[in-house]
């Protein structure tokens, strides 16, 4: 393991201030302010095991270069995509009929797909905490959170080809939508005055979502208006829905697609959180804990 586990909440900081330094690109972003941290050493949480993704995720080279690798790809693939009318990126008959006369779109989640929220994240781990509700509608409204890096590459082509980009996330329509379309406008992603098409977040009052989580509904309502060319996310549910299941279901429903990874889909790390947590203790059964389930997902051989 890491010696970094090691390190206490009071040093990220410091990992922070790395940031600036790590990240190439054309969307370097400029080091966070350190998270104030007044608790004395002997009542300090313990440390969170969210500190190894997130310190990757916000300081590593390796992070940014896998990140601006998808956008690069996306592009390579884009020329292709809309030469070809009969293109699309959606299954399950999301795309509907007569859809090769459509405009050329791609569908993108927003969270650690265009938006870097691990800003949040790191404030969770200084605070001792898990994932809080409030805080993170708290942190939404900030509108503050740092383009991904490397994002810059897909702007630029989607500018050049002529795509729209439609964004399809499960931040909340009530209350969250006004700061994550300042959010994005303040980070340079496209948005006209007149977007209702163009943000489609959980609990869409037009009655397109069809679940908490799933995406479907919404993917159909953009692909009335557009060919789909590309879905780029952190999620498996941003590809499919019908993935809160287990481990062996869900590597099924990847590999049911595998041609499609890194051609019509893209994929972006995100060893933070996602749907993939809630997998490890599916089915868990009444004898154990979900951290005994957790735990005993680990291979040692
Ligand atoms: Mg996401």
């Amino acid at each position: 393991m890491s010696p970094i586990r090691c390190v206490r909440p009071a040093a990220i900081g410091l990992a922070c201030a790395l940031l600036a330094a790590c990240h190439g690109g054309h969307a370097v972003r400029e080091a966070p302010a350190p998270i104030a941290d007044s608790t004395p050493a002997s009542t300090q949480p313990a440390p969170n095991d969210t500190f190894n993704a997130v310190a990757w995720m916000q300081t590593s080279a390796e992070y940014a270069a896998l990140t601006t690798q998808a956008y690069r790809n996306v592009c390579e693939m884009l020329p292709t995509a809309i030469a070809d009318p009969s293109w699309t990126a959606l299954i399950d008959g999301e795309q509907g009929g007569g859809f090769e006369s459509l405009p050329p779109a791609i569908i993108s989640d927003i969270d650690e797909t265009l938006l870097d929220n691990s800003a949040y994240a790191a404030r969770r781990i200084a605070s001792g905490g898990p994932f809080d509700p409030v805080a993170w509608k708290a942190w939404i409204n900030e509108a503050d959170a740092k383009p991904m890096p490397g994002v810059q590459i897909l702007l630029d082509c989607l500018a050049e080809h002529g795509v729209t980009l439609v964004y399809i996330s499960n931040r909340k329509h009530d209350g969250e939508r006004a700061a994550t379309v300042e959010n994005l406008r303040k980070d340079g992603f496209p948005l006209p005055a007149d977007n209702d098409d163009l943000v489609l977040l959980r609990g869409d009052p037009r009655g397109i979502n069809d679940d908490l989580n799933d995406k479907s509904a919404r993917r159909r309502w953009a692909a009335n208006r557009y060919r789909v060319v590309a879905l780029l996310g952190d999620n498996l549910g941003d590809f499919m829905d019908g993935v809160a299941t287990s481990i062996s279901k869900r590597a099924a429903l990847a590999d049911a697609h595998a041609d499609w990874w890194g051609a019509r889909w893209f994929a972006f790390p995100n060893p933070s959180y996602g749907s993939w947590e809630k997998a490890l203790a599916f089915d868990c059964g009444e004898n154990r804990t979900p951290e005994q389930c957790r735990h005993s997902q680990l291979r040692s051989k």
